[in-house]
């Protein structure tokens, strides 16, 4: 009688169902952790790796991955946004102080001596209760 002598790797398994521990092929067992499908236990039962299938886990990383880069984006954007806000404004207190300090009007581009005046005559939807420029 001819025989063959070959070599399995055997991982134990024990199902789930009535705890009967076997020896399951490790390529079987990496195939069923791997997508999902359905084994069955030397009784019968039909068992399965829970988790996620590898292409589920690829999936995620990949919406993973794209929100990542969304967020990204979005920072720089605000980013941008908010140097070029700063950028405007300090041009807006330049061209303010710079009428200060020349006495200039910055609604009519009169010079006034007495601003405060000037204000009050000349603009006096701009002051509010407080008598105080707005
Ligand atoms: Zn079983
Ligand atoms: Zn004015």
């Amino acid at each position: 009688m001819e025989t063959t002598r070959i070599s399995i790797d055997l991982v134990h398994q024990e199902c789930g169902e009535c705890g009967t521990i076997f020896g399951m092929s490790r390529a079987l067992r990496n195939c069923r952790l791997g997508d999902k499908q359905y084994w069955w236990c030397p009784n019968g039962h039909q068992r399965y790796f829970g988790g996620k299938t590898h292409a589920q886990q690829v999936k995620d990383l990949e919406q993973a991955v794209t929100e990542m880069r969304d967020y990204a984006v979005r920072q720089r954007d605000r980013a941008d946004g908010n140097h070029r806000t700063s950028t405007a404004l300090k041009g807006h207190v330049t061209r303010l102080r710079n009428r200060a300090a020349e006495g200039r009007c910055q609604w009519c581009e009169v010079v006034s001596d007495d601003m405060a005046q000037h204000v009050a005559d000349r603009h006096p939807e701009r002051v509010n209760d407080e008598g105080q420029p707005s």
